[in-house]
């Protein structure tokens, strides 16, 4: 069955890079995840679309993936077809507007922003995900977030119709966006910047950078902050507070840097990482009775 498939989309699609159980560790900021079925890799948007339809005519599950800094995928992988957006990545600039498809990096957005002056994306540079993964989790950091200065997207809906959207229209919230629902796909998106001053955007730029390196487990492996912040509380100080520190199971360790963090210490399963996450949940539960919610999405066959 696979290989027929493979054999198929080497067929239809020959611009675009076609893998079979491509282990997912090798794409995951966390450096762990299983196979793959199939892995595939389109060059430009209209090959990407011609692959949804085909994938969406053949009843294939698939999963988009952006740069895999916000997902854990389990160990046995992931069945159908994992999309990778990350060579969708022309990015381009109209007065202060810049357009950017979904594969681009928020590092080469942040820096192409500096570049040119203009001001307003500063709290990204350093979160390590791309346009599409930002807008799907409305990333931000440090006040700032995606929804700050999104002005539109370019979408691909369920049934295969481009769509422009509208911030307003995004359900923009905590972690949260409208692509969430699954029901849409970001093709790329514009940023609605201002002109600002070099020396105060790369002075910004590069605090916040160091205040990241300082405070952050930069070094090791990791899925970013495994929990959303719950209300009146920050979630590192809860896990810090019922002693948990360094606390290990398996190769999965909760950060010495930072207890918001779980990393991976060495070579972490992602049963590990899902046991690390369920007993720090209990006992922020027992200890605080507070209940923490997940950021970092779960994927595959679990
Ligand atoms: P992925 O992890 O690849 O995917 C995340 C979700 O988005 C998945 O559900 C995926 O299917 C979906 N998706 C990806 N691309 C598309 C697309 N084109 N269309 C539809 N759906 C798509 N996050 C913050 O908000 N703030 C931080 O300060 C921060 N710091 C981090 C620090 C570290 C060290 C790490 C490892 C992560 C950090 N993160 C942070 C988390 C992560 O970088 C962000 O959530 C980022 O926006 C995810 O982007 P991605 O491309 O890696 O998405």
């Amino acid at each position: 069955m696979t290989k027929d498939i493979i054999r198929d989309f080497t067929d239809r699609f020959p611009n675009s890079l076609i893998l079979q159980d491509e282990p997912l560790k090798k794409y995951t900021s966390f450096k762990i995840g299983g196979p793959a079925d199939i892995f595939v890799s389109p060059m430009n948007i209209e090959e990407f679309i011609d692959i949804y339809s085909y994938v969406q005519e053949q009843k294939l599950p698939y999963f988009i993936l952006g740069n895999g800094s916000n997902i854990l995928v389990s160990d046995k992988g992931i069945r159908g077809v994992v999309i990778n957006m990350t060579r969708l990545n022309k990015l381009e600039c109209k007065d202060s507007v810049l357009t950017a498809q979904c594969g681009v990096l928020l590092e080469d957005l942040t820096l192409k922003a500096k570049e040119l002056s203009l001001t307003g994306l500063e709290f990204a540079y350093g979160i390590p995900g791309s346009v599409g993964g930002a807008v799907t989790m409305n990333a931000g950091a440090y006040g700032g977030e995606i929804k700050d200065c999104f002005k539109s997207a370019k979408l691909l809906s369920k049934s295969g119709e481009v769509v422009t959207m509208l911030s307003t229209d995004m359900n923009f919230g905590y972690r949260q966006s409208i692509i969430q629902t699954g029901d849409f796909i970001v093709l790329e998106a514009t940023f609605e910047l201002t002109k600002g001053n070099l020396n105060d955007i790369t002075a910004r730029m590069d605090e916040l950078k160091e205040q990241r390196w300082l405070k952050q487990p930069m070094e090791l492996p990791s899925g970013g902050s495994v929990f959303k912040r719950p209300e009146g509380h920050y979630t590192g100080k809860l896990v810090d507070d019922c002693d948990l520190r360094g606390y290990q199971i398996g190769g999965a360790r909760i950060s010495d840097k930072h207890c918001g963090f779980i990393v991976n210490q060495d070579n972490a399963t992602a049963n590990d990482v899902i046991s690390l996450i369920k007993f720090t949940q209990a006992t922020v539960l027992k200890g605080f009775g507070v209940t923490l919610e997940r950021e970092l999405r779960l994927v595959g066959e679990w």
